[in-house]
């Protein structure tokens, strides 16, 4: 049985993004090019930016209540496939300290359920906070700079 999904931006979003110079925020969409790789919230894999690479706000559709905010993603320029795996960790998760954020059905954050996660415990943190069957879902942020990776339905 399937415990947990991490669910990536939609591909409908991510070739809509592509097409737009400004976000749904009115910013300039920013066109990165570099040797460095970038967490992309569609692939969900650090993918090169010598392919090219967007920087903008985004909105997630969940939380649908006071906690839901734009937060600045990346995302492959150029077409990536969708990662659509079940009870996988993605590496742009993997390799990070993040910071998991539960929220009940309603949207709503159940602050006892959040969780940090580092160096190979997030199967296990998520495994635990879904555990609570008040959990609907969770999002990763990054720790630090609390920008949104992806979001995390149970399987
Ligand atoms: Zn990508």
């Amino acid at each position: 049985m399937t415990a947990y999904r991490c669910v990536p931006l939609s591909t409908a979003d991510a070739m809509r993004y592509r097409q737009m110079s400004a976000d749904d925020f009115g910013y300039p969409i920013q066109r990165l090019r570099s040797d460095e790789t970038y967490p992309c919230r569609h692939c969900l894999q650090e993918a090169s930016g010598k392919r090219g690479m967007l920087l903008l706000s985004h909105q997630l559709y969940e939380p649908p209540s006071v906690y839901g905010h734009p937060t600045a993603i990346f995302l492959c320029a150029e077409d990536c496939p969708r990662f659509d795996v079940a009870d996988v960790v993605p590496p742009i998760v993997a390799h990070r300290h993040v910071s998991f954020r539960a929220f009940d059905s309603r949207g709503m954050m159940l602050y006892a359920a959040n969780e940090l996660a580092e160096s190979g415990g997030h199967d296990t943190a998520l495994r635990r906070i879904f555990g609570n069957p008040e959990v609907a879902f969770i999002n990763a942020h990054t720790a630090k700079a609390g920008c949104m990776l992806c979001h995390i339905e149970r399987g």
